[in-house]
């Protein structure tokens, strides 16, 4: 069985090591940038970190006893990735600067047509930038596979909002995930737009450096405190001497950040107390900062706490406390040479623009094409219904797997939980497609009555989720429903993932 993976971080090195433990070693990775990482290789913005803790942010089969601190810098967690790929022995396995343009279901041969682009050497200058796809590529080429593993990642999209005069300034503008190595802050005025995950890390870590930091808000978030703690020689050697200790350390974390769901999930009472417990605690983490009247009240959210992603932080409110530092809560809405221009009619002069305006989400996969049964093409199969099985499967699409697929996404715990089931599942099912077939080539599909059900009934538990309590939030689609996210608690994703139901699949 030849096997594609498409795409070298967390769920795709995951699975190439998974596979070569079951004993598939036909496979090779494509990935379009030119070191293993994904995410943790293209955001290396400062104050880059995880927020779930490192010890339960990590692999189950490849745990790390030194792990600095409870929640792990960006470069300590691409030098892990890199050691698993060192480790595993998965270099060689990896074809780095390829870029998957398509992938077509060939009905006939029953395998999979891949288009893989090489990406020019000076397409990635640096190779922890955002690697873009090729402009001109040069000589595609086209290999098949009987089996695609899709993980291509789901929050390396990056979106720059459309802002009439953006192309004439004159100064520096970029990504979040695309941080120019070289650019020096120091005496700059910056303005960072966004308020979500990634700006409450960078505004902590450059406001020190910079002379005037420009915040601008459209929607404050709801903030928790981090208490991020380091972990000392102590308990890095008991961790090393005693691997149980550790695992039973990642067991408490896991449950730690488990029960966190029963604020999302629409738990009548339970879910209402454990909102208001957790509202009060952002409260008070707010009240005791001592901003100004005016400051607090612009960080006071008007939705419900969970409905748009929680973020930790110890050091944003003190931020906004600095002479030098000054949050709008106005939204940009055009530039000129030197200026950005803001919703209210203000004006601010900056030398550099930060965009921290989060990924295209929901946009599965692109920009790879993917063409399944009767040429049909996935993007517009998920625009039209985002139906999916467990987020691993998508009917019309044979032997095609999907990695933190739609709806398998968390607000509250590691999504390298949801990887390692989905991996579990797709080994049984690899295996049953490959004892079942025996010499002949069949496809494994999944049923369109399978898929409906599953997918109903996530959809009819999201709706008394506080995922779909009325903000308009990166997690939803166009059409206003949350099909990233799970509706339930992760165990259930692991119970309902740990037995492959050969009856949900047609196997021809
Ligand atoms: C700043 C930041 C912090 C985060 N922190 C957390 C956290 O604390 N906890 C958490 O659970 N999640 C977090 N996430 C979510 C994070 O994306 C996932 O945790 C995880 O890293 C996803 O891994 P992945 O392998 O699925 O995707 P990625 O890490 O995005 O890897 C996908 C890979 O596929 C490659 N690729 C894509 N398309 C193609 C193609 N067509 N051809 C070839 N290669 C391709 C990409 O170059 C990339 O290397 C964070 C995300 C960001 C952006």
């Amino acid at each position: 069985m030849r096997i594609a993976i498409i795409g070298a971080g967390f769920a795709g090195l995951a699975a190439a090591y998974r596979l070569r433990q079951a004993g598939f070693s036909d496979f090779f990775i494509f990935e379009r940038g030119s070191k293993p990482g994904g995410t943790w290789r293209d955001n290396t913005y400062p104050g880059c970190q995880c927020d779930v803790p490192s010890h339960l942010y990590s692999l189950s089969f490849f745990l790390k006893p030194d792990w600095s601190q409870s929640y792990a810098p960006q470069a300590e967690i691409q030098d892990y990735l890199e050691s698993f790929v060192a480790h595993s022995q998965l270099n060689e396995r990896i074809r780095f600067n390829c870029f998957v343009r398509s992938a077509q279901y060939l009905e006939d041969s029953k395998q999979w047509r891949l288009t893989i682009e090489r990406i020019p050497a000076e397409a990635t200058p640096d190779t922890s930038q955002s690697p873009g796809t090729p402009e001109s590529p040069s000589n595609p080429e086209i290999q098949l596979f009987d089996i695609v593993i899709c993980a291509t990642g789901p929050l390396n999209r990056p979106v720059i909002p459309a802002l009439p005069g953006l192309e004439s300034f004159k100064g520096h503008y970029f990504h979040s995930s695309a941080w120019p190595q070289e650019l020096e802050l120091k005496g700059k005025k910056v303005a960072l737009v966004g308020t979500g995950a990634s700006a409450i890390q960078i505004g902590p870590g450059i406001a020190g450096q910079v002379a005037k930091l420009v915040i601008l808000q459209r929607t404050p978030a709801w903030i928790m405190p981090r208490s991020s703690h380091t972990y000392g020689a102590f308990w890095k050697s008991l961790f090393a001497a005693f691997p149980w200790l550790m695992r039973l350390h990642r067991y408490f974390l896991y449950w730690q950040q488990e029960v966190r769901a029963v604020g999302f999930l629409g738990l009548g009472p339970l879910s209402s107390l454990a909102q208001s417990l957790a509202r009060q605690m952002a409260l008070w983490h707010l009240n005791r900062a001592g901003l100004s009247k005016e400051l607090r009240e612009s960080q006071i959210p008007n939705y419900k706490l969970g409905c748009k992603r929680i973020l930790l932080s110890d050091n944003w409110y003190e931020t906004l406390r600095r002479s030098n530092v000054e949050l709008i809560p106005q939204a940009v809405v055009g530039c000129t040479d030197n200026e950005v221009r803001l919703s209210d009619g203000t004006i601010k002069e900056v030398d550099v623009i930060v965009f921290a305006t989060g990924f295209a989400a929901t946009d599965y996969f692109a920009p790879l094409t993917v063409k399944g049964l009767a040429g049909i093409d996935q993007r517009s199969a998920f625009a039209q219904t985002s139906a999916n099985y467990l987020g691993i499967c998508k009917k019309d699409f044979p032997d095609f797997f999907m990695m933190v697929g739609p709806g398998t996404g968390l607000g509250h715990n590691s999504i390298i939980f949801m990887m390692e089931c989905q991996l579990d599942f797709v080994l049984q099912a690899l295996n049953y497609k490959k004892r079942v077939s025996g010499q002949e080539r069949k496809a494994l599909r999944v049923r369109e009555t399978a898929q409906s059900n599953y997918y109903g009934a996530m959809r009819r538990r999201m709706k008394n989720t506080v995922f779909e309590s009325g903000c308009k939030s990166w997690y939803q689609s166009k059409d206003g429903f949350v099909d990233i996210l799970y509706s339930g608690f992760t165990f259930e994703y692991w119970l309902a993932t740990r037995r492959f139901k050969a009856e949900d699949f047609i196997l021809d």
